[in-house]
């Protein structure tokens, strides 16, 4: 199978779209220490990939912590009650500008074209590098700034879950025998259990509500 650069977070959205890239692709799972408030993502992203027969997640250390200037990076509170208006603190600075580059630096060194991410732009937080406008943007960079794109290799960037319903990405992973209690997605986690009070805990629980799924996460 042709290799692709998975990016997995060990959240419930890129456990889904890994596990549709391994039906299609030979999967190079990348993700990032980057000084989130949520370290226990990466024992998730561990657990999803292994679950999923994938190969263990190389690890990228980032200190995003150095700039700051989110709820995730910094010592500023979570926001709580679910998504309200406007672009919440949870936002990190050009987070997915930086992770897409490393994964296109990772994707030209093994000669993979393909890039795969979970963002999604329905029920989100609305950061403005999870829009469909953003990842056709950046594939057209990835075209233009690396020796494979001039050299005619054709750069894909795949957003699989783009359009789709937080319940409709759970039906999918579902049937495609994700585990998604191995999943973590909340951003101000209280011992290693979710808050179920942050936006993204707030958008997990009704996904699954939506879905007819028993949510399988652990509260605090
Ligand atoms: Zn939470």
């Amino acid at each position: 199978m042709k290799p692709a650069v998975v990016l997995v977070s060990g959240g419930l959205d890129s456990a889904t779209v890994l596990a549709l890239a391994m039906q299609s692709f030979g999967c190079h799972p990348l993700t990032f220490d980057y000084g989130q408030r949520h370290a226990i993502e990466l024992q998730a992203a561990q657990a999803v990939c292994k679950q999923l027969g994938a190969r263990p997640p190389r690890v990228i250390r980032l200190d995003l912590r150095a700039i700051g200037g989110s709820a995730l990076t910094a010592d500023v509170p979570v926001p709580k009650g679910g998504p309200g208006e406007g672009i919440p603190a949870t936002y990190v600075p050009a987070r997915n500008t930086l992770f897409l580059s490393y994964a296109l630096a990772l994707a030209e060194t093994l000669g993979a074209a393909d890039i795969l991410i979970g963002v999604n732009a329905v029920d989100y937080s609305g950061y403005p590098d999870c829009r469909p406008e953003f990842i056709a943007a950046f594939e057209r960079l990835a075209n233009l700034a690396t020796k494979a794109g001039v050299e005619g290799t054709s750069m894909m960037i795949h957003a699989p879950l783009i359009r789709l319903t937080k319940a409709e990405i759970i039906a999918k992973g579902m049937g495609l025998g994700v585990d998604y209690s191995l999943t973590h997605s909340c951003y101000d986690p209280v011992g290693g259990l979710a808050c179920g009070q942050c936006d993204s805990c707030v958008i997990r629980r009704k996904g699954f509500e939506a879905a007819g799924v028993p949510d399988p996460t652990r509260y605090a």
